[in-house]
């Protein structure tokens, strides 16, 4: 099956950091694909570069005592899509973060081009996540122990030969690939590995816990950035004004919406059900606040009454979180204290958890 991207959002790179408690960490629930940040064009597999599929075309050499066509590609190899749905080779591709995170390695590798690996952790991912992105131009636009933000640029895709041009890229639960091939040493490289895996598909490999994930399965899932271009500049929450015109939201999805105007504020509505004997915890967040801008959140009981507020400084997340008992309609609001756009958007989400009473 052949995978599309669709509908990519022209976004730049936005901060995204969040309180939590007293400490900073980056916060990387929201995932894009690393081709098309900045531009409106389709990429996507070829079926034969699918993740988990052999590569027929794949002719020569051999890793794991077998022809590399029988090896199992452990990501996806992405090309421009044209109208009729050719593979268009992308030298010099833009090649961006799927998200928040920090690069644990930039260099050449034992295949064409270079590679970056980026880690990702987050309250909200199961474990530590990590992103690969090979066949890069040098140099790159990134070097071992920088942060990065989802859509910044990492490098460019490196020209090969018959058309061939094209970005790998991965998702997957380890670091170190370097030494995962025991009984094949000649497959063994540096951190990013092969790329492919023998005999195991490639979700059980080096470890039913710790292998590699379909990568646009994987970024679809956690996309908050993902919308139709006729949403690209709406606004569907509006009117929502005013604590009583709030919009209705459900815990644990992300949304996207605008401060659209000067003096416009965003009143969302949540339930939140405490069963007697019980506590809930309510998070809010709220990211990818647009550069030059400074957007606040603030919590309202079901009276009316702010009971929580967070002021980060410039376009820095928002986060918080407030212990109740109290079943009913709660209400977040976001404000601008400076600056707005009517094209970049915000992301924001409530979770209504279980928590222990006190
Ligand atoms: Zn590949």
């Amino acid at each position: 099956m052949r995978i599309l991207v669709t509908s990519l959002l022209i976004m730049i790179a936005l901060i995204s950091t969040a309180s939590i408690g007293q400490s900073q960490s980056a916060i990387s629930s929201i995932f894009t694909p690393p081709l098309g940040y900045r531009d409106d064009y389709d990429y996507g597999a070829p079926t034969y570069a699918d993740y988990g599929t052999k590569n027929e075309n794949l002719i020569g050499g051999s890793c794991f005592g077998v022809p590399w066509k029988e090896l199992y590609h452990a990501g996806e190899d992405w090309f421009r899509i044209g109208e009729n749905g050719e593979n268009i080779p992308i030298p010099g591709a833009e090649v961006t973060a799927v998200a928040d995170g920090t690069v644990i390695w930039a260099q050449p590798i034992n295949y064409p081009g270079r590679v970056v690996v980026v880690s990702h952790t987050d309250p909200l991912l199961p474990q530590t996540t990590y992103s690969v992105y090979s066949h890069l131009t040098d140099p790159l636009d990134v070097q071992a122990g920088d942060s990065v933000l989802r859509g910044q640029k990492l490098g460019t895709v490196l020209y090969q030969i018959n058309n061939n041009s094209h970005l790998h890229w991965e998702i997957r639960y380890f670091a170190d690939g370097s030494n995962i091939y025991p009984n094949y040493p000649n497959c063994n490289g540096s951190v990013p590995g092969r790329g492919y895996t023998y005999p195991e598909h490639p979700d059980n490999f080096p470890s039913a816990t710790a292998g590699y994930t379909d990568p646009f399965t994987f970024v679809t899932n956690r996309a908050g950035v993902f919308l139709p271009h006729l949403m690209r500049y709406e606004d569907t929450f509006e009117p929502n004004d005013s604590f009583n015109t709030a919009a209705s939201v459900n815990s644990g999805v992300w949304y996207q919406s605008y401060i659209s105007s000067s003096g416009d504020n965003d009143w969302y509505t949540f339930s939140v059900t405490v069963p007697s004997g019980s506590a809930r915890n309510i998070d809010l967040y709220l990211q990818s606040i647009p550069p030059g801008t400074n957007y606040n959140l603030e919590l309202y009981s079901p009276a009316n009454q702010l009971l929580r507020s967070s002021n980060q400084p410039s376009n820095n997340s928002e986060f918080i979180r407030y212990y109740t008992t109290s079943s009913g309609a709660y209400r977040m609001r976001v404000y601008s204290a400076s600056g707005f756009s009517h094209i970049d958007s915000y992301d924001f989400r409530v979770d209504v958890l279980s928590a222990p009473t006190q």
